[in-house]
């Protein structure tokens, strides 16, 4: 179709799982594709494997494609002038088209049955032949066929692949692709149920919907010369075809659940940004041309173009991944970094469900102090809990004590930072410095001496943020109740 000859590229999940993150990137580089063609971006749902389809995975695809911002521009939920978008409500049309190519000779019905089929397989693979169909069916006579089909008899359609020759086709990224023909099989093209093979919904839907570009994963080129072939039997011109560089683990296997997330939404719980991960797969097979790393959404439409996809393995690294993480992390607002942390905080009780505006605001000055440390949103409860919680539990409170002091001497340290805390009207980050500053000359001490106490009083922790910096966010009433529960625990324990 591509009526104006513009761009159309396709995502065509098979609805049989979560999305995977190697998916993700299929549909980010046809994303890329059309927005920086000026194209289309359709979503199409391979769904007519019955026996594989996954309840909830429709959800997720759409989910989780718009999460990071990939939103198709004609597909489920939108329309378009080419749907249905759900292979499942097309069945007619691929049954039909099938019925064309038993007509023109270029398909058969195969009566074979089920066992007839393994019989075959188990003896081929006995003898060490290459398994597949042994074309019984190829060359029945007419009137046997439809003396058979008129019994209703089960049949399927099968694809005449020539005897001999070769199909060759041009991947964009790859170069010529050949395949001799007596390797193919006589693919299933209609099943008995009359549902189409991915073959043949695949390349109908792709000369339909009137895609001009197929971008896909290299797993699919053995499929190829038998799209190859259909387009041919039906005299139409096949789309470009790219295949993608394969996702490998470091490992070198593929990516699996022991080297950690492979679902989108499992690194959307874990907190990475969507920025972060569209930067990272972009990555993963394409490259600028330069060293260039760190790329947001208009700069990548801008550079993307097809002929720098490489074709050699695309390795994942999830300490790549929370490298850009943290990158994409820092160059955000406080505003914007608070507010995506707010989901997080509220799955772990700390801010109320819906937040409120005092929350918010309180949140908003505590991110800047966190937002260098933050790897993955799930840290921020655990990174900001003292921020929020009433009490201050001290789950050690020999860290209170300073190496090489006593309690007592740390009672001490403590309760007269408490009063000069105490006297401070306006509780600002330098007032606290210079009081408490003061209150190391005064005792002769080391800073650390002084700080570690109050740090450790006040949240609970050893590792803080800037000391007078945190003071100020959690505001002076909550730091004096803290530092005299701290003091009593001191006396009590000793
Ligand atoms: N439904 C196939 C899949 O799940 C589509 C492959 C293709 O893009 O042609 O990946």
């Amino acid at each position: 179709m591509a009526v104006d000859g513009s761009v159309r590229v396709r995502f065509a999940p098979s609805p049989t799982g979560y999305l995977h993150i190697g998916s993700a990137r299929t549909a980010l580089f046809n994303v890329l594709f059309a927005r920086a063609n000026g194209g289309v971006f359709i979503l199409r749902i391979e769904d007519t494997d019955q026996n594989r389809y996954v309840e909830d995975s429709v959800e997720d695809i759409k989910e989780s494609l718009r999460w990071l911002g990939l939103q198709w521009d004609e597909g489920p939920e939108v329309g378009g002038s080419v749907g249905p978008y759900f292979q499942s409500e097309r069945v007619g049309i691929y049954a039909e088209y099938a019925r064309r190519l038993v007509e023109t000779g270029h398909a058969y019905h195969c009566f074979c049955t089920p066992e007839r089929l393994e019989s075959l397989r188990q003896a081929q693979l006995k003898t060490g032949e290459p398994t597949g169909y042994d074309r019984k069916c190829r060359d029945l006579p007419a009137k046997e066929v439809n003396k058979l089909l008129a019994q209703g008899t089960p049949s399927v359609i099968r694809f005449k692949i020539p005897d001999d020759g070769a199909t060759v086709f041009e991947d964009a990224l790859r170069g010529k692709i050949k395949f001799e023909n007596k390797v193919l099989d006589d693919f299933v093209l209609l099943k008995s149920d009359g549902y189409p093979t991915y073959q043949l919904a695949n390349v109908i839907d792709d000369h339909l919907m009137g895609i001009t570009h197929v971008i896909r994963a290299d797993e699919w080129i053995n499929s190829t010369p038998k799209h190859i072939l259909l387009y041919n039997a039906f005299g139409w011109t096949p789309p470009v075809m790219a295949h993608l560089p394969v996702v490998l683990s470091q490992s070198g296997g593929k990516l699996s659940k022991r080297h950690g997330a492979t679902h989108l939404r499992e690194f959307r719980d874990k907190g990475y940004l969507p920025e972060a991960l569209v930067n990272f797969l972009a990555l993963l097979g394409w490259t600028s041309g330069d060293d260039r790393e760190v790329f947001d959404w208009d700069e990548l439409v801008q550079s993307f173009t097809l002929d720098r996809v490489g074709t050699s393995p695309a390795v994942f690294s999830y300490e790549k991944l929370d490298w850009f993480n943290g990158v994409h992390i820092r160059k955000l607002s406080p505003e914007d970094l608070a507010d995506r942390c707010i989901p997080f905080l509220q799955k772990d009780g700390l801010v109320s469900t819906p937040v409120s505006q005092q929350e918010v605001t309180y949140l908003t000055k505590i991110i800047p102090l966190l937002q260098e440390r933050v790897k993955f949103l799930s840290e921020i409860s655990d990174l900001a809990s003292y921020f929020f919680l009433d009490e201050i539990t001290y789950s050690d409170p020999s860290l209170l004590v300073p190496a090489k002091m006593s309690a007592q001497e740390t009672v001490n340290i403590l309760r007269q930072a408490l009063s000069i805390l105490t006297s401070i009207d306006d509780f600002s980050e330098a007032n606290i410095e210079s009081g408490l500053r003061g209150l190391v000359d005064s005792l002769g001490l080391k800073a650390g001496q002084v700080f570690m106490p109050i740090r450790v009083a006040v949240s609970g922790r050893t590792a803080t943020p800037g000391l007078f910096e945190t003071l100020h966010v959690i505001g002076k009433d909550r730091v004096l109740s803290r530092m005299e529960k701290a003091i009593g625990v001191l006396l009590e324990k000793h």
